[in-house]
């Protein structure tokens, strides 16, 4: 029988009520003939609360523990949808990630899908089994331990299981009806696109539009999986949604086709450290080590042989970028006067494969954040996209002034 995924993220799984709602769709293609796999997140606010704990615990955790902690949310929602699904007479059983098994590597808390065996689940969809639930964000390392996928990684197992199993299509049900042009519940004039590139949608995800979580749209990509986004909460018409297609499959695109943002940004910048070959290295190295995601980068022009170095990473992760210069500071191998840490800046970006053929997009977007009097503080580029930080209190103006000026409210 042809194979379904059908992916419910937190909101859509927030209650014993919403669970009901979400298992009848399920029954509904199950009825259609599909055997399902149904992945399902933890209830919403569950993942959080967990963080929290943890948090409370050991500032500095040990990231098996926080695996195995964290990956408890997904565990209880598997449970309950199958049980949900068993009361409405369609056979179904939970599945765990260790008992697919879902193998992972060992970067706990950001693990990386290996491989996901089939014949499990194929045998007992064979047995008259209709639905497979499986517990998203988590899977096994090599050592046997639990791992999650990082944050927002159901969407990457339902994409990863779609591939796996060739899955007609890949459903992620969401809070929201399909990806917009920028996040609905920034901008009101955000409008809903029916279609959008794997590319685009790339660089919107990892810019910081948590529709999707990055990793789900490059397996996509790769495995060529029919990837949708809808709402769990509307009533649905076959083309609804949005689908993640190719390039070519899109006949119109504007030229940015949306605007993405990311609030926990902080930017950091080593005053004075001497300007000589090698510097950078010695900069981002431990840095790297200390597993810091560096993102944007700029050195000043040298005085008399001092610099100052900034670069951007996520606010969660200043403190262990202090560290990790601290310790390079202390054993020699940089020297700087003062790290200074900003934590109240944001990501603001414009995303558009039409950005390859059309200049003047930088221009349009400087100068009207400048008409808005919102400062610019670090620049990046790259073929499709133009980000810049900027203060977090101005973020959302921002976003919707750039929403206004590269009139994504109109269609193509
Ligand atoms: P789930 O729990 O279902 O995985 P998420 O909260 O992870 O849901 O992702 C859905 C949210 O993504 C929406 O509620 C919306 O606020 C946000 N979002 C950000 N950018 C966009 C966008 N361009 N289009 C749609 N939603 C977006
Ligand atoms: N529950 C996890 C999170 O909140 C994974 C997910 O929902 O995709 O990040
Ligand atoms: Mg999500």
């Amino acid at each position: 029988m042809p194979v379904l995924v059908m992916k419910f993220g937190g909101t859509s799984v927030a209650n014993i009520d919403r669970i009901r709602r979400a298992a009848k769709r399920v029954g509904v293609e199950v009825a259609k003939g599909y055997d399902v796999i149904v992945i399902v997140s933890a209830m919403s606010g569950k993942t959080n609360e967990l963080v929290g704990w943890v948090n409370e615990t050991s500032p500095m955790y040990d990231a098996r523990e926080y695996d195995a902690i964290l990956s408890s949310g997904e565990t209880v929602t598997a449970g309950l949808m199958a049980l949900t699904l068993q009361e409405m007479d369609v056979p179904a059983r939970s599945w765990q990630g260790w008992q697919v098994p879902l193998k992972t590597n060992s970067a706990h808390s950001a693990a990386r899908i290996e491989e996901i065996p089939t014949d499990n689940i194929n045998a007992k969809f064979g047995e008259g089994m209709r639905v497979a639930v499986v517990a998203g964000f988590q899977g096994i390392s090599p050592e046997g331990r639990i791992t999650t996928l990082g944050r927002g990684g159901s969407d990457t197992t339902a994409v990863a299981f779609a591939a796996a199993f060739e899955a007609e299509r890949c459903d992620i049900y969401t809070d929201v009806d399909g990806v917009y042009t920028t996040d609905p519940r920034i901008a009101s004039k955000a409008r809903k696109l029916d279609k959008i590139a794997f590319e685009e949608m790339l660089e919107l995800a990892s810019l910081g539009a948590k529709v999707l979580q990055t990793r789900s749209v490059e397996l996509a990509m790769r495995y060529n999986v029919k990837l949708r986004v809808l709402s769990s909460f509307e009533e649905q018409s076959d083309n609804a949604g949005t689908l993640v297609c190719d390039e070519e499959d899109i006949v119109e695109s504007n030229v940015v086709s949306g605007i993405a943002y990311s609030r926990d940004e902080a930017k950091m910048t080593l005053v004075s450290v001497a300007d000589r070959p090698g510097i950078a290295a010695a900069i981002f190295g431990p840095l790297s080590d200390a597993g810091v995601n560096v993102d944007m980068i700029i050195q000043n022009i040298a005085e008399e042989g001092r610099t100052d170095m900034t670069f951007s990473c996520p606010t969660d992760q200043v403190k262990r970028a202090e560290q990790a210069l601290n310790g390079a500071k202390e054993s020699g191998e940089i020297n700087y006067h003062d790290l200074i840490a900003d934590t109240d800046v944001a990501k603001v970006s414009a995303v558009g494969i039409g950005m390859r053929s059309q200049s003047g997009v930088a221009a349009k977007m400087f100068k009207t954040l400048s008409d808005e009097g919102v400062n610019i503080k670090v620049i990046a580029t790259s073929e499709i996209k133009i980000s810049v930080l900027i203060d977090r209190k101005y973020m959302e103006l921002a976003v919707q002034a750039l929403h206004d000026v590269f009139e994504l409210e109109k269609a193509a």
